[in-house]
């Protein structure tokens, strides 16, 4: 069965985000950027579904500027067969994304698509829900346990309550947590091996999807800063200043 695990280039979860100084986004320039975590683990549970002889072939998809082709390099180096890079000059929104997934998968045929829960750039934890719903399939967010039998899968996911378990038919969309495994590095020589794998190159015109923002970002700030805490001498003026904030009794 094929694979299908879109993978998002994201600022680097190490950096801390600087915001530009008109506040209309998060400056991007010369910083680090990486695959988005949670793709991370997406593409790991296709290369573990592989090895365990379930899935046949993974194709990771990445849409975004040229140089999203390092991330999908990655995905390659770490153990996927085939990259399709959709390059788009400005972001695109969930929907757009979503919808050219949908062309993607009506073309390839996947079994099962994995995708991060969100990307941690923008938080959206939009667009796997919303391919599912395009699709016409069944979805498993959040997932912490990924089982392929036959023609379905089962999903444990976690809940406020503890776990749940859901089974879906197949083909279906899957949608990633963090405790579902732990990513693999790519090796040097897979990392050069990557470099001859397939990489299609494609516009979102190739797939008849109009990526036109359907939103305004009005503005962007910074969190507020923390103010300095005060030092006390010991528990009783602790409670004594507690009391006066009228936080303890
Ligand atoms: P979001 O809905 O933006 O939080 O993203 C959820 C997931 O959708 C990500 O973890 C990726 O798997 C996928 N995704 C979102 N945007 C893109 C993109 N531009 N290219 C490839 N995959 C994406």
């Amino acid at each position: 069965m094929k694979v299908l695990v879109p993978v998002k280039r994201v600022l680097d979860y190490n950096v801390k985000p600087r915001v530009k100084a008109d506040g209309t986004g998060v400056d991007l320039a010369n910083v680090k950027m990486s695959m988005n975590p949670f793709d991370e683990i997406a593409v790991e549970e296709a290369i573990r579904l592989k090895e365990k002889g379930v899935a046949t072939e993974i194709v990771v998809v990445s849409i975004g500027e040229q140089k999203a082709q390092e991330t999908l390099r990655t995905a390659l180096a770490m153990g996927a067969d085939r990259a399709i890079l959709v390059t788009a000059e400005d972001r695109v929104e969930p929907l757009g994304v979503a919808k050219i997934l949908k062309a993607i998968a009506d073309e390839e045929q996947p079994q099962l698509v994995i995708l991060g829960k969100q990307a941690i750039d923008d938080d959206n934890n939009q667009t796997g829900q919303m391919l599912a719903g395009l699709l016409g399939w069944g979805q498993g967010t959040f997932a912490s346990k990924v089982e392929v039998s036959g023609d379905s899968v089962t999903v444990t996911r976690e809940v406020d309550g503890g776990l749940e378990t859901d089974k879906f038919k197949l083909p279906a969309i899957v949608t990633t947590d963090l405790r579902l495994n732990e990513p693999r590095y790519a090796s040097l020589p897979n990392i050069m091996k990557a470099k001859s794998k397939p990489l299609a190159t494609k516009t979102a015109a190739d797939y008849g999807v109009d990526v036109a923002p359907r939103v305004k970002t009005l503005k962007v700030v910074e969190p507020g800063k923390r103010q300095a805490g005060v030092k006390v001498a010991d528990v009783d003026e602790l409670v004594m200043k507690l009391k006066a904030m009228g936080i303890a009794k």
